[in-house]
């Protein structure tokens, strides 16, 4: 599973920090930072999600307000949102 992340479009509601410890407080930009992610075009962040975590980012997926975070299968099959 993959989790993308899209800085971008983020508000920094910060519910995502809730569901999964991998998405980190920004306060200073007011975005979520996904650790361990790596930079792709477009301030999108992409990063492998372990086998123990994939409840807890479907759960931070699903939170947030502005879809800023997208979960695909290891087929590339969009799950959330
Ligand atoms: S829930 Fe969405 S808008 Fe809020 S901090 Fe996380 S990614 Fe950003």
């Amino acid at each position: 599973m993959r989790v993308e992340y899209d800085k971008d479009t983020c508000i920094g509601m910060f519910q995502c920090v809730a569901e999964w410890d991998a998405f980190e407080r920004d306060e200073d930009a007011g975005k979520a930072v996904l650790a361990d992610s790596e930079e792709t075009d477009g301030d999108l962040f992409v990063r492998e999600v372990p086998d123990d975590a994939e409840l807890d980012a479907k759960f931070a997926a699903r939170a947030c307000p502005v879809d800023a975070i997208a979960i695909y299968d290891d087929d590339g099959e969009q799950l959330i949102p």
